[in-house]
């Protein structure tokens, strides 16, 4: 099957800003970002969205969730405030197949989101 975009990312075939990565996930600037701090967090596997997850993937989104605060505090976000974003389907603008966690920050962030 073919690669998605972000597989491609977190295999090192496309180049992209990577400020984190280990054995299970990679987290990356976004390309066109929509505050001062704009990070990707997606796991290597190629899991489509949050409502593909299944039971067997349990420890791998434990893991992204631990990961996340990791991140923000790495980023200089996690005292003052951030946000964590999952779009999943079109009505949610979802544009990349791949599960991506968005950590947005460093500026006032209003809700509820568009
Ligand atoms: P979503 O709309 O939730 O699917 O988010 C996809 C995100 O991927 C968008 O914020 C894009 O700006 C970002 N994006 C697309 N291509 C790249 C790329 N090559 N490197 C980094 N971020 C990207």
């Amino acid at each position: 099957m073919e690669k998605t975009l972000f597989e491609k990312i977190a295999e090192h075939e496309i180049p992209a800003d990577i400020v984190y990565e280990d054995e299970l996930c990679v987290a990356f600037r976004d390309i066109s970002p929509a505050a001062p701090q704009h990070v990707l967090l997606v796991p290597r596997k190629p899991i489509p969205d949050i409502a593909a997850a299944q039971q067997e993937d349990a420890e791998l989104l434990a893991h992204l969730m631990l990961k996340v605060g990791e991140i923000a505090r790495m980023l200089g976000i996690a005292e003052g405030g951030f946000r964590t974003v999952l779009n999943t389907g079109a009505l949610a603008g979802q544009t990349v197949p791949h599960l991506h966690i968005h950590i947005l920050g460093g500026r006032s962030l209003q809700w509820p989101p568009g």
